[in-house]
């Protein structure tokens, strides 16, 4: 059985996201979606909240499971059995960071390989950090973000402003 790991801060997840978890299960039996809850980023919602959020969007879906990690990645991949790492590119910025971390992450197991897919084109500007500004400015984000996530982020974001 083929398993990879589609490790990232999911803060929150995007159509972006989702659309990568989708076309992976095309490619691997399985794929752990894997929120990482000991990044040193600010987050807007718990690592707790986002793993709900996740599990919430791909509960349909037998062969996405959803999971927080910490510590090394490759000995999360270890342990869940997992054979790769999944990551989606979008721009030659993300190749910059993304080559840099696959190289880390081969040089600490070589027996992991990282497995890039390729953004979908209209997802392709993407990512929760701008998405999450678009809110903050009330801008419309309709199509970005699953209904069920776009209500939680405008609910956090604007009761974080009321105070
Ligand atoms: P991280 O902090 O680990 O980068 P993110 O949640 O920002 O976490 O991203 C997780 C993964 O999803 C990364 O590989 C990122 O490139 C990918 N990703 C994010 N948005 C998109 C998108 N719109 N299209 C394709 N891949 C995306």
């Amino acid at each position: 059985m083929k398993i990879a790991v589609y490790p990232g801060s999911f803060d929150p997840p995007t159509y972006g996201h989702v659309n990568i978890v989708e076309r992976s299960i095309q490619v691997f039996d399985k794929v752990i979606v894997a929120v990482a809850t000991n990044s040193s980023k600010q987050t807007t919602f718990t690592p707790q909240e986002r793993v709900e959020i996740l599990r919430t969007l791909f509960e349909k879906e037998p062969r996405v499971e959803v999971d927080g990690f910490e510590g090394l990645l490759v000995d999360y991949v270890k342990k869940k059995k997992a054979t790769a790492i999944l990551r989606g590119l979008r721009t030659v910025y993300d190749f910059e960071f993304e080559f840099q971390m696959a190289l880390a992450n081969k040089k600490l197991d070589e027996r992991i390989d990282t497995v890039f897919m390729m953004t979908d084109a209209k997802y392709a500007f993407y990512s929760s950090s701008i998405i999450k500004e678009i809110v903050r400015l009330a801008g419309e984000t309709r199509g970005m973000l699953p209904p069920i996530v776009e209500e939680r982020l405008k609910k956090k974001i604007y009761s974080k402003k009321g105070r």
